[in-house]
């Protein structure tokens, strides 16, 4: 049984996969904190709901306080102490954040958005904002105490996520050394943030995904007056302790980064970041789901003896711990090529390409991968699993949620296929794939992704996702080859 051990402790877990761990001792705190203290809140908090809007104040004035309990506080301050924003500016590598990101959702993975969209702000203004800005608001977010100043990424508008071009609305009107935004976020998550990055549309700017902006929106105007509205907080089946609200923007204050007509690059630069989290946050989630499994399968008997020592259950134990292992190896290739690009601006090195096509392969996968996990550690937990007091239904519920949000399975296949075509992505990966382990499956594979990208459009969409389903778990089957 003992290779299932390392399925109890996400720290476990990765020292099973890294070869080093940074910052181990802060881990070891971590996880010690989650299993004394912080699980026990984070389940209170799934149970009752998400956190409360008041709009006015007793005099009437608008205030848009998100109000929430005190031990949500302590659990959500825990991680940025820790350094989920702070280390990546000060030591200027993603790998302490993600490791700190795979160690806490493996406990709440709703937690792990407020860091994730708080991570999505601070490097976007540490990287494209002037000095002016960064003066203002980047060392607010390199605090190491209690203070937890948080950011949050708002794209989506109530006509769609996946089509932002055509859905986002919001209009930039220039006013001096900043602008002014109007429009409205219709999926904001993290409302109530210090600070957001917000996609809109300056004035006269052209149609499309080419006419977008990434602005930087403060919760204060200079004058100290709100410059965001926060209309109504969202009652979601998971990630009920983050409030994600509709975000009304009236003429608000906004902070241009990096050039106009660059925008829908710095958008995707933002977005790619949250998806190599989202791609940590799914392995970790299915890592619980098995790890709870695991429990149950333990201590439930039937046809006497316990239920994980039937041979078909066990076969699905091992299978799938190698699949855990999979995903986990093509999420952490995101995370590692993310650490060696994230400095570079338009136009994009190969590299750069290279991993857009892995983080979207692995947000995709990773997601898919959480959700039939889930499902299935429900099942081992027989009638139980549909319980809510018992917790197995919540993973269901978690997974749900990263399947869908920073862009669909649709989207991530469909803008992989983009990548590979128009940058040629899949070359770089094939080669690099072979020099880990050439096989002849590469090989056929690699001829498929080919003869798949000169079919007819509508032929290629239709068919694209048994194809990059495949694509996905042979990169993660070769990549986990490398692994411990
Ligand atoms: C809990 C939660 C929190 C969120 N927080 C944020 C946030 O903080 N900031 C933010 O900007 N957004 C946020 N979102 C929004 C999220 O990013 C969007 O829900 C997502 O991008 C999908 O957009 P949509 O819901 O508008 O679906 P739509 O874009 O309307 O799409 C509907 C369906 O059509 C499919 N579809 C669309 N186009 C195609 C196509 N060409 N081919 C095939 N299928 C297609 C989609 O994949 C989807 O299945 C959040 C969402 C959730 C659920």
């Amino acid at each position: 049984m003992t290779g299932f051990d390392a399925l109890r402790s996400p720290l476990r877990f990765l020292q099973s996969r890294l070869p080093e761990i940074p910052h181990r001792d802060v881990l070891e705190a971590e996880e010690g904190w989650w299993k004394n203290e912080g699980i026990a809140i984070s389940e209170a908090i799934d149970r009752a709901g998400t956190p409360w809007l008041r709009m006015f104040d007793r005099l009437g004035k608008r205030v848009d306080t998100i109000l929430y309990p005190r031990e949500y506080q302590t659990m959500l301050r825990r991680g940025y102490r820790s350094g989920v924003v702070w280390r990546a500016l000060e030591e200027k590598s993603m790998i302490p954040a993600y490791l700190l990101i795979y160690t806490i959702s493996f406990h709440d993975p709703g937690i792990c958005c407020p860091y994730t969209v708080s991570l999505g702000t601070a490097l976007p203004l540490a990287k494209y904002g002037s000095a002016e800005l960064q003066a203002r608001f980047l060392p607010q977010f390199a605090l190491k105490d209690d203070s937890a100043w948080q950011g949050a990424t708002w794209m989506t508008e109530i006509k769609g996520g996946s089509d932002l071009g055509a859905a986002v609305e919001t209009m930039a009107r220039p006013a001096g050394d900043y602008w002014r935004l109007t429009g409205e976020k219709y999926f904001a998550s993290n409302a109530g943030a210090e600070l957001a990055v917000v996609a809109a549309r300056p004035e006269g700017a052209a149609a499309g995904v080419r006419g977008l902006a990434l602005f930087l929106v403060p919760r204060y105007r200079k004058d100290g007056e709100l410059n965001y509205f926060v209309r109504r907080l969202k009652d979601k089946i998971g990630t009920r302790s983050v409030p994600t609200g509709e975000v009304e923007l009236k003429d608000s204050e906004g902070y241009l980064l990096g050039p106009a007509d660059s925008g829908i690059y710095l958008i995707l630069e933002v977005l790619n970041l949250s998806r190599v989290a989202n791609s940590v946050v799914s392995v970790a989630l299915a890592q619980r789901a098995m790890a709870d499994a695991l429990s149950y399968g333990e201590h439930r008997a039937a046809f006497g003896k316990r239920i994980l020592d039937h041979p078909l259950l066990r076969q699905q134990f091992e299978n799938r711990l190698n699949a855990l292992r999979s995903a986990f190896a093509l999420a952490w290739d995101a995370v590692q090529l993310l650490n060696d690009v994230w400095m570079e601006r338009p136009p994009y090195s190969d590299r750069y390409h290279l991993f857009r096509l892995v983080a979207h392969l692995a947000k995709y996968w990773t997601a898919e991968f959480a959700v039939d996990t889930a499902k299935w550690a429900m099942e081992v937990h027989g009638g139980l699993g549909v319980l809510a007091e018992y917790g197995a239904e919540r993973w269901l519920r978690e997974a749900m949620i990263l399947a869908i949000w920073e862009g669909t399975s649709h989207r991530q296949i469909l803008d992989g296929l983009e990548v590979m075509e128009r940058k040629r992505a899949h070359k770089m990966l094939f080669q690099r794939l072979a020099e880990i382990a050439p096989s002849k499956e590469l090989q056929d594979m690699e001829s498929e992704v080919e003869q798949h990208l000169n079919l007819p459009r509508e032929e290629k969409e239709a068919l694209a996702e048994p194809l990059f389903r495949r694509l996905a778990v042979l990169t993660a089957d070769t990549l986990a080859r490398t692994s411990k």
